[in-house]
């Protein structure tokens, strides 16, 4: 998962986070106020029904009390319990004198209810009023007892005051706010989604840039980024790591001096010993055990030679090559190194290619070098048949050096790119292999921007596959 992805993720989670929190809080707070208001409500049309009924009771006139008292959106009821020691189950199934205003029906509680009403004189609760076809609606119930005002009735009985009233409007109030909240939320997290992700792409994108163009360095001979006008933290990152590059290169530069430096010293002596040599050879009377002796300093001569001049490559390659990396064209390139190989032994070298024309990012001379070296090593390992390939996989170019030799064990091919990495080591200096053929070729076709790798089979020969980048064909007057 990448950066921006993470980034917009985390944001939208501390967004539902934080909306839930808010959404919880506002809805139970409107809850508790809602039915604080409604509580309040019933409390104030309960002592007015008691006021009132103290005031002016007579029997029968109940009814008038809750007419004259109540709002019309509040329901009563008036039980008179009759029995002397009232029961839950006296207001069921006792005879009590009832008087309401719930549309001609009785509000009946739960046994629990009745209970803890004749235990504390008071209940609050919840009841189910029938309301005929239509669901039943839900009732918020206060109840009080009293004793009877009454002189001419017995002195222990008690009067059950009810009020109540629907909770309908408070809970649709309610549904009503988690719907808008729900779409809000939803409008929001979306809009924050969007707006996170657009937004981190649009901060990413000099990092990305900055990422692309560090890829181009030393492909395109490129050695620093481009630092942005800016002072913030992308033109830090950029600055940093150019002094970083600098400091790179300072040391690159350093140790490929010595190199050169050390090599360029070598050559002087060996072409020093090789000119005495030759002149021995050429110009002294000497014994056939003399001539042997000096052609053996020859050979070791030219051989230290190659190594130097191998050496004094691989030092340029970590200076950072100068390339002139431009459009080549391959077929050709490879066509001239066959010709050019082709009468220097037993065998041939042959081009297979699906077009007659390739064209890749590279340096001329480099490249001929690439192939140049893998063809001549697959005629020193004693190749017979050695065939360029040419594959157009994608926008990359991939030429594959397939020769019929003796092929390499398994165990070396890791190594073979190393420097002075030699299969048989006594054989291959026989042949006078230095052992950084190979080395150098991995470092030009990387500069290049490509990749080499091999396979190979004892027996039956090996392939080197150097991939490349394709180019686009220049316009015939500029070729
Ligand atoms: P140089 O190229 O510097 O003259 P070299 O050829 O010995 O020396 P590399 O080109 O680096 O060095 O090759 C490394 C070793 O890999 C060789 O010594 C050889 O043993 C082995 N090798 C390379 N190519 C082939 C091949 N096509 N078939 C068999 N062995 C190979
Ligand atoms: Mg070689």
């Amino acid at each position: 998962m990448n950066l921006r992805t993470r980034i917009t993720l985390l944001t939208l989670l501390v967004l539902s986070l934080s909306l839930l929190v808010i959404g919880a809080s506002v809805y139970a707070l409107l809850q508790r106020y809602l039915y604080q208001t409604l509580r309040a409500e019933l409390q104030d049309a309960i002592s007015q029904v008691i006021q009132q009924y103290q005031a002016e009771f007579t029997i029968g006139s109940s009814g008038d009390v809750l007419n004259k008292v109540l709002p019309p959106s509040v329901y009563g009821e008036i039980d008179l319990l009759i029995p002397q020691n009232p029961t839950p189950e006296s207001f069921v199934n006792e005879v009590i004198a009832t008087t309401s205003r719930t549309l001609g029906q009785r509000l009946l509680l739960p046994p629990g209810d009745y209970a803890q009403l004749l235990q504390n004189k008071e209940v609050w609760t919840t009841a189910l009023l029938p309301q005929g076809d239509r669901p039943p609606e839900r009732l918020l119930v206060h109840g009080v007892l009293i004793k009877s005002p009454t002189a001419p009735l017995n002195q222990d009985t008690w009067v059950a005051i009810f009020v109540a009233k629907p909770l309908r409007p408070i809970e649709s109030t309610l549904a009503e706010l988690s719907r808008v909240f729900l779409f809000t939320s939803i409008f929001v997290l979306t809009l924050g989604g969007v707006l996170t992700y657009l937004l981190v792409g649009r901060t990413l994108e000099p990092l990305e840039a900055i990422t692309q163009k560090a890829e181009e360095v030393s492909i395109k001979g490129r050695t620093r980024l481009p630092e942005p006008d800016t002072h913030d933290e992308v033109a830090a990152l950029a600055r940093a790591l150019n002094r970083m590059l600098e400091r790179l290169e300072h040391a690159f530069q350093t140790q490929s001096r010595f190199l050169a430096d050390a090599s360029h010293e070598l050559r002087t002596p060996i072409t020093a010993i090789l000119g005495h040599v030759g002149y021995l050879l050429r110009r002294t009377p000497v014994n056939d055990v003399q001539r042997e002796s000096l052609e053996t300093i020859r050979r070791e001569g030219e051989r230290m030679t190659k190594l130097v001049t191998d050496l004094l490559d691989l030092a340029g390659s970590e200076g950072g090559w100068r390339f002139e990396v431009r459009p080549v064209e391959l077929v050709g390139l490879l066509s001239e190194l066959a010709a050019e190989y082709t009468p220097t032994f037993d065998g041939e070298v042959r081009v297979e290619t699906p077009q007659d024309e390739v064209w890749v990012e590279a340096d001329d001379e480099r490249l001929h070098q690439v192939f140049a070296n893998l063809v001549s090593n697959a005629i020193k390992a004693g190749a017979r048949h050695i065939t360029l390939r040419v594959l157009l996989p994608g926008d990359r170019v991939v030429v594959r050096v397939i020769d019929d030799g003796p092929g390499i064990p398994a165990e070396h091919l890791p190594h073979l790119f190393e420097r002075f990495y030699r299969v048989d080591k006594a054989r291959d200096r026989a042949a006078g292999g230095s052992g950084l053929g190979l080395a150098i070729v991995k470092a030009i076709v990387e500069a290049l921007g490509g990749e080499v790798w091999v396979e190979s089979e004892v027996g039956r020969g090996t392939t080197f596959s150097v991939s490349l980048r394709r180019a686009t064909a220049p316009p015939p007057h500029l070729r």
